[in-house]
């Protein structure tokens, strides 16, 4: 037989062997259930968790990963980022980010941001919008294709709202340069076909904004978002504050309501009763203060900061399922994306939610919604391997998660222990 053909059957035959990775955890945090076990192993091939447990023997041609000095957890979720969009600093209006910044900028923008967030720990992310001509959806087929390392995303496409978008006060004559960032859907039809428009540009998630103005959605455009959602496999993200709009939003189906400052204790109720879930997006204080820097503002930003906790304090009592979701796009100078997401957790203790809880919002139940549970948010076989390792428990101690210092994403080690 000819050599070449020799050679290439035998490539046939026997494909080079997987490339498999042994972790020796020293403690492994299990942030479904709040606990730590010591001196496990994990197998991951191809991507994947194959095996985990004490008794776990590293096969012998797997590369070894020595974290048997840290805390070791399932990658960090964010269930409302915005990955390409930081807004413009100084006293510019928020409409000058869809005027002055290209969808390529914007792109590149996220490449900068994903990487930030990766290497601090978050392996999965929901972009809920405000990604101009679907940057973000150009930004996972990069990450997807392996040319730029960033985090598993899923992205919203342009965000979907009654006229305007979230654009305030424009004179008529300038036209509707909001379309750059949002679709215009006033009816139930109207919703729908933007849903149509998105899921054909890329989107994994539907996001409405509802409230931006004196008008909003009904019950029925609601109900008929998440029909048609649903019916394409995603999940209903809804930007509401509270009041009637909020009251349409969770009963019209959606899966999250995001932010939801103003959601009184019933209407915490009814979500925990629907099994909706609170994506808070709980600025704090200090952030909220630098959106826009003035000494109105300071006032403002303090109110507003204590009913954030209070918010927080009565959801997480009544037992509402929440999903940690930050929605960071100032920046702060000296401070990276990533150091002003952490910032969040303070807002989560003052308003008394248990480490175990914050972790949990984190990881398993960002999966939930999401809609990833079966294949991320755990360490267990099966699983995608997302791990992080720190050098602390950060069941013991939240603050801990700022000192990630090892991340591996789908099988990959994108940062290494030092
Ligand atoms: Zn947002």
């Amino acid at each position: 037989m000819h050599k070449k053909l020799m050679l290439a059957l035998c490539l046939f035959v026997w494909p080079a062997a997987a490339q498999r990775i042994a972790i020796r955890a020293g403690n492994l945090v299990d942030p479904a259930k709040g606990t730590v076990s010591k001196d496990q192993v994990i197998v991951v091939e191809n991507g994947k968790i194959t095996a985990i447990g004490a008794g776990v023997a590293i096969p012998k041609d797997a590369q070894v990963v020595d974290l048997s000095k840290q805390w070791v957890m399932p990658g960090l979720m964010d269930a409302h980022t915005h990955v390409t969009f930081e807004e413009i600093p100084g006293k510019a209006p928020f409409e000058a980010m869809y005027l002055k910044q290209s969808t390529a900028f914007r792109s590149l923008q996220g490449v900068h941001i994903g990487k930030v967030l990766l290497d601090a720990g978050f392996t999965t992310m929901r972009d809920v919008g405000n990604e101009a001509d679907y940057a973000c959806v150009e930004l996972k087929k990069a990450i997807q294709k392996g040319w730029v390392d960033g985090p598993t995303l899923q992205c919203a496409g342009k965000i979907i709202g009654p006229f305007g978008g979230q654009s305030k006060g424009m004179p008529e004559e300038v036209g509707g340069f909001w379309l750059h960032e949002y679709i215009d859907a006033d009816t139930a039809d109207e919703v729908r076909k933007a849903i149509h428009q998105n899921i054909y540009y890329g989107a994994d998630v539907i996001k409405l904004a509802t409230d931006n103005s004196d008008y909003f959605y009904t019950e029925e455009e609601i109900r008929a978002a998440a029909d048609e959602s649903h019916n394409a496999g995603r999940a209903l993200a809804v930007h509401v504050y509270g009041g009637r709009a909020a009251d349409n939003v969770i009963r019209g189906g959606a899966d999250s309501l995001e932010h939801g400052f103003a959601l009184t204790v019933e209407q915490l109720k009814m979500m925990k009763e629907k099994g909706v879930y609170l994506v808070g997006t709980d600025f704090p204080e200090a952030h909220l203060a630098g959106l826009n820097p003035s000494n109105e503002t300071l006032a403002d930003a303090k109110k507003l900061g204590d009913q954030i906790v209070e918010r927080l304090k009565n959801a997480n009592k009544i037992g509402v399922k929440m999903a940690f979701g930050s929605d960071t796009v100032t920046g702060m100078p000296g401070r990276t994306r990533a150091d002003m997401v952490f910032d969040y957790l303070a807002v989560w203790k003052a308003a008394g939610v248990s480490n175990a809880d914050i972790l949990k919002a984190m990881t398993t139940n960002c999966a939930e919604l999401l809609r990833v549970n079966k294949e991320r948010g755990a360490i267990a076989a099966g699983q995608f391997a997302d791990i992080i390792a720190m050098p602390g428990d950060p069941l013991q101690e939240i603050e801990t998660l700022r000192k990630v210092n090892f991340v591996m994403k789908n099988g990959k080690v994108v940062r290494a222990a030092k």
